[in-house]
């Protein structure tokens, strides 16, 4: 509804008016009566899933008049506890944004000409099929390469892929975000991370953030975890050439030189070995190549890694210290988009490291084990490619 500066200056007047002189005031003539809100109109509220990025947190929609006019949490689903992020409540602008593909279109001009008309699904996937069957004719199968990322990408990367015969897949964003902490955890724990990071904030004392701007970049969930393991009293260390948001929020800001973190972790691998901090049971009982390590690290001082990492060789102690004073519950977390500087998978291993020496791997305010549960692996046709899409 449209209310004119002169009706607004009429309603305001009448009732200032009205309070004044203790009577009715004028707001009929401009409200219409009939005229609700949709929380005023039957809703219903449809169980969903939050599609803004791919963490896909549980969401309830509220639908009034076949449309949807609210999207909030699922208070039953534990990626969202009920609450989503300010993207996610976004939402509902994205899902009646005019410029939003709904239907498949074709190019009818020349390309970068920019005109298309829109396609039946039919018709749409008909095109790309024969398209697809020609380049395979023409040039073979391997000609066709294959990049996916987000909800439904394993479909397109792994089977279609696969299916048609090309080894061409990859899912390159993931390059650009968790694979180097992936490769290292297999070569360091034998076994991927995963991707919802097994940390365990509900437990955990101290959190070490290196280059995570937590309240910036990460998903619902980890907002949410970190929010209430800070609220619990955990202590945070925040090493970030920048002052994020969390920074400002941190027990240490440790404004460390970019591209440096490997040193500072070498560092602290140091102090935890040389000044006998670490978990020795847990070294003795779950590790091994625990020597060659200690002895790679000798070198590596907290004077040393001052030099390098402009950061204080007191402070790096001074948090070494004090990773060791609260471990087991105490954790790097290893975080997303964590490549940067070409020796990620390396650094990823340093982080990891410091994490065993504190003996958190598997243990409560640490790293939980997750299981998933098992599922038979769905009878699939013989591929002509193997896939291997690598994320
Ligand atoms: S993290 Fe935010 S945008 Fe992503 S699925 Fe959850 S609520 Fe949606």
């Amino acid at each position: 509804m449209k209310v004119s500066r002169r009706e607004f200056l009429i309603v305001a007047g009448g009732t200032a008016g009205a309070v004044a002189a203790g009577t009715t005031p004028l707001v009929r003539r401009v409200l219409p009566p009939r005229r609700r809100f949709w929380y005023q109109k039957a809703t219903a509220a449809v169980p969903t899933v939050c599609e803004m990025c791919l963490w896909r947190c549980g969401a309830v929609a509220y639908v009034a008049d076949g449309r949807v006019a609210k999207i909030e949490g699922h208070p039953d689903n534990p990626k969202s506890n009920g609450r989503l992020c300010a993207r996610g409540l976004a939402g509902v602008g994205e899902l009646y944004d005019p410029d939003r593909l709904k239907r498949p279109l074709i190019r009818t001009g020349a390309r970068g000409e920019g005109k298309f008309r829109e396609a039946t699904w039919e018709e749409a996937l008909d095109y790309a099929a024969r398209a697809l069957l020609r380049i395979k004719e023409q040039y073979g199968p391997e000609a066709l390469a294959v990049f996916g990322h987000y909800a439904g990408d394993k479909w397109f990367v792994d089977y279609l892929a696969p299916a048609f015969g090309t080894p061409n897949a990859a899912k390159p964003s993931v390059s650009l975000c968790t694979t180097p902490r992936e490769v290292a955890s297999n070569l360091t724990f034998g076994r991927p991370l995963g991707g919802h990071e097994p940390v365990d904030w509900e437990h955990t004392r101290y959190i070490v953030l290196l280059g995570t701007h937590i309240g910036e970049n990460a998903h619902n969930t980890m907002m949410q975890d970190f929010a209430a393991a800070r609220a619990r009293g955990a202590k945070v260390v925040v090493v970030d050439p920048r002052f994020s948001t969390v920074a400002a929020k941190a027990d240490h800001y440790l404004p460390i030189k970019p591209g440096t973190d490997t040193a500072l972790l070498l560092a602290w691998m140091h102090v935890l070995i040389t000044q006998n901090l670490y978990d020795r049971d847990y070294i003795a009982q779950y590790t091994e190549g625990f020597e060659p390590l200690a002895e790679h690290v000798k070198p590596f001082t907290p004077e040393w890694a001052a030099k390098i990492t402009d950061l204080p060789a007191e402070k790096i102690v001074e948090v070494a210290r004090d990773l060791a004073r609260y471990r087991p519950q105490a954790v790097l977390v290893p975080g997303r988009h964590v490549t940067w500087y070409g020796n990620d998978t390396q650094r990823m291993r340093g982080l990891y490291l410091v994490n065993v020496l504190l003996g958190n791997y598997g243990r409560p305010g640490g790293f939980y084990l997750a299981v998933a549960p098992y599922v038979d692996e769905y009878a699939l046709p013989p591929f002509p490619a193997a896939p291997d899409s690598g994320g």
